[in-house]
């Protein structure tokens, strides 16, 4: 383990393996930062997507649950991060409802324990935590700002509502540099297999190669906002650049429905998708509504950034990531 050296600034990702975190890490490389990102198992099967994008020795990987407070604060105080992002946490609406509580610890109690140890920390860092479109619920007509009526209907929007307001109380009564980038989704060839984004990829892909027939799937009429996951870190860095801390919505402003992000994905490989597709009532999820339309005026405006992937690119570049992964895979068998 490397010390921190007073050159260069560390930056601390907490769930540095996940999508986000391998993505702000070779940004945050690439800025000049040292980076250190912690993992509840460092295991080498966890670092794939650091790995992929070829800096998984360029990174500190420290042991960590978030579910302790004195392990965090020890890691602070021998890190000195200049920043801290925390992007840990169990991200799936669905597995929420099976694990609810896991879900809160690992969102909301994470989150005060965060903020906990930057408030008593010698230099507190400045922290950025990644909130959800979640805790906006299925029932506003209107476009949402981070003043908009929070409305959360599962367990995950119920925990990510609560750190959406704890962060706010600790900005307020302690003055810390603390805020939270409010994510609509945002998908990459580094998002995990279980989100139906990557379902549809890999399902066009294996159709289109001979090696499946059909892709069931549930509600396609759902709307969301998708975007390109590398640019989302970009705003997240930028988010505590600023010179005071403020919660912003990081989304494209532009919601397709699922059959779009569907068709788009079979036009990538060449085929139609209502020949493949096929509902299954077993996927269709009867909570699992539209997200509001996401006001992105004020992130243009303020933060100074902007979406600048479509769905129809994102699902184009996903695609192709697949194709270039399977076609690996292929030669390696071979
Ligand atoms: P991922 O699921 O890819 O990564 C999250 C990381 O958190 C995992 O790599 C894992 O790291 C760690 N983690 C998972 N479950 C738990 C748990 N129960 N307790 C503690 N740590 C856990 O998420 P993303 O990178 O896609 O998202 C980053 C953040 O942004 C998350 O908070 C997510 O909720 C939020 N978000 C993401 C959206 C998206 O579209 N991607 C949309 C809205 C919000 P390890 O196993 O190494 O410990």
């Amino acid at each position: 383990m490397s010390a921190p050296s007073n050159q260069r600034r560390t930056a601390l990702i907490c769930g540095i393996t996940g999508q986000d975190g391998c993505y702000l890490a070779a940004h945050l490389l690439g800025l000049g930062y040292r980076v250190v990102g912690t993992s509840r198992d460092a295991a080498p099967a966890r670092l794939g997507g650091l790995r992929q994008l070829g800096i998984d020795q360029r990174v500190v990987i420290e042991p960590a649950s978030l579910a302790e407070a004195e392990p965090l604060v020890t890691l602070i105080e021998r890190e000195r991060p200049e920043t801290i992002y925390h992007l840990a946490g169990q991200s799936s609406v669905a597995a929420s409802f099976d694990q609810p509580a896991e879900t809160f610890e690992s969102i909301a109690t994470s989150t005060l324990l965060l903020l906990e140890a930057v408030r008593t920390a010698t230099n507190p860092p400045r922290l950025f935590v990644a909130g959800s479109s979640e805790i906006f619920g299925t029932r506003q007509t209107a476009p949402v700002t981070c003043r908009s009526r929070l409305d959360p209907q599962n367990p995950y929007a119920l925990a990510k509502t609560t750190a959406f307001r704890i962060v706010q109380q600790y900005r307020r009564e302690h003055g810390l540099f603390a805020c939270t980038g409010v994510l609509f989704n945002h998908d990459s060839p580094l998002r995990p297999a279980r989100f139906v984004t990557q379902k549809i990829v890999a399902g066009a892909c294996a159709i289109a190669a001979g090696h499946q027939q059909e892709l069931r799937l549930g509600d396609l009429s759902m709307q969301r906002d998708w975007g390109w996951a590398p640019e989302y870190v970009v705003a997240m860095q930028q988010m505590l650049s600023r010179d005071t801390p403020e919660d912003f919505i990081l989304a494209t402003g532009r919601p397709h429905r699922l059959e779009e992000f569907v068709a788009a994905a079979f036009a990538a490989v060449g085929l139609d998708w209502r020949d493949h597709v096929v509902r299954d009532e077993r996927f269709v999820r009867p909570r699992d509504g539209s997200h509001p339309l996401a006001s992105v005026t004020e992130t243009t405006e303020r933060l100074g950034w902007t979406a600048t992937v479509q769905l129809p690119e994102l699902v184009r570049r996903m695609v192709a990531a697949r194709q270039s992964d399977d076609a690996t895979s292929l030669t390696r068998a071979a």
